[in-house]
């Protein structure tokens, strides 16, 4: 079940398409959480077969982000992977994916850059060439995995809408599967990333999902100008909080709005001390 080459990998995905069976990937950077579960939940249902891949991609980190922190549980993933019925955890090195030396850079690494206009904006902002590194890593794993399906979370939405785009600009047969953000009961989106925070820092986070809550609330009372909605979100700040952005834009193809109807998704992304956290919701 466990796989650190990608020939290996190539060698099952050759028997199965000989059987004519379908393939679903789930690409993860692993600590795997009820999130991801969901998931590879429906890629088991979907699929005869399912691939994890487990793999914190070392050039989606930008220079100073928490590449070397980033929780590594891969014991733990296999097991919940096993326990749903995961056929293959493709966990790679740097170096199985990337050669000799991992080379970060692309004077020597052939990559797969998104359109400017999806990536000047939201995450892309401050994390200058991380978009580029996902769709690098996510294209050499359709390569590698060659799935029917491939399943990401609306939790990283920008990503999701670029990794369509990729697919559909590029021509890669494969169909992207679209799946609900998992929260906490609490709210919290789940994220692996809030491993790092401590149980004062959790409450404080619960301000992203109040905000958008909140906004979505307000749209629904009829309230559409944004600036009306960006504006209720400064009660559920405090000095915790450092507000990187809170946009509307549309939901397909990141246009911003000033006035939210139904294809409206609300981004955020706020810090609290190092971690940064993101959230979105759609307001249709
Ligand atoms: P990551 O391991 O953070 O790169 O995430 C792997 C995949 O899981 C991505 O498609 C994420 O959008 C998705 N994911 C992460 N957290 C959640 C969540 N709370 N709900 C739904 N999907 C999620």
């Amino acid at each position: 079940m466990l796989r650190h080459t990608i020939n290996e990998v190539r060698e099952q995905i050759k028997k199965w398409k000989k059987e004519g069976l379908t393939v679903g990937l789930v690409p993860t950077m692993g600590a795997l959480h009820a999130g991801h579960l969901s998931l590879i939940k429906k890629s088991v249902e979907k699929c005869d077969r399912t691939v994890v891949s487990v793999f914190v991609n070392p050039i989606q980190f930008c220079p100073g982000e928490d590449l070397d922190k980033y929780p590594r549980t891969l014991e733990a993933d296999e097991k919940l992977c096993s326990d749903a019925g995961v056929d293959i955890v493709f966990a790679p090195s740097p170096k199985e994916m990337y050669g000799e030396g991992h080379i970060l850079s692309n004077d020597f690494l052939t990559y797969v850059i998104p359109p400017y206009f999806y990536v000047d904006k939201l995450c892309g902002k401050s994390r200058v060439g991380h978009f580029d590194g996902v769709c690098t890593v996510v294209n050499k794993l359709f390569n590698i995995v060659q799935p029917d399906y491939a399943f990401f979370g609306q939790k990283d939405a920008q990503q999701l809408i670029i990794i369509k785009k990729m697919v559909k600009d590029l021509n890669i047969p494969v169909e992207i599967i679209p799946c609900p953000i998992v929260r906490e009961e609490s709210g919290l989106a789940l994220s692996s990333r809030n491993k790092y925070l401590s149980d004062e820092d959790k409450k404080e986070a619960l301000a992203l999902s109040k905000i958008l809550f909140n906004i979505k609330a307000c749209y629904d009372k009829g309230i559409t100008d944004v600036k009306a909605l960006t504006e209720t979100a400064y009660s559920f700040l405090n000095e915790h909080h450092a507000l990187e952005y809170l946009e509307f834009r549309d939901k397909e193809n990141l246009e911003e709005k000033t006035v939210a109807d139904d294809n409206t998704q609300v981004f955020i992304a706020l810090k609290i001390g190092d971690v940064r956290l993101i959230d979105n919701i759609l307001l249709g």
